[in-house]
């Protein structure tokens, strides 16, 4: 079974995908802010993180800053989930280390099949 790893800080947000992501067959760990991602994807060493962008303590652009730093983290396969809408930032966003993008209110077809696509690529899409 693969596990993903779902850093949100909006309660409604990740209750919504981690019951998304739990009704495909995945085991998902929730992680309410950046640090909390980077301490789970140590432990843990998930398959996927799926990472809000906007959070406090340590935010979405500085937790892939630093997980992008650490070879531990090399094949780890990263998707931004956020209401970042503004032209430019989807190109900022994966220009800073995410594999794949998704935009909020998610929708859940969109976000399944990102999901999909990221665990199945043979080879991380970044590099
Ligand atoms: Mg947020």
């Amino acid at each position: 079974m693969e596990t993903i790893v779902v850093a949100e800080d909006d309660p409604s947000s990740r209750e919504l995908v981690c019951e998304i992501l739990e009704a495909q067959g995945y085991h998902v760990v929730a992680a309410c802010n950046g640090r909390e991602a980077l301490d789970q994807i140590e432990k843990i060493a998930p398959d996927l993180l799926v990472m809000d962008i906007q959070m406090p303590l340590i935010g979405g652009l500085v937790a892939i800053e630093r997980i992008r730093q650490d070879a531990r983290f090399a094949k780890l396969r990263v998707l931004a989930v956020t209401a970042h809408a503004m032209a430019g930032d989807r190109e900022r966003i994966l220009s800073s280390g995410f594999d794949g993008y998704v935009s909020k209110p998610i929708d859940a077809v969109i976000f399944k099949k990102s999901v999909r696509d990221l665990l199945q690529a043979r080879i991380p899409l970044r590099n």
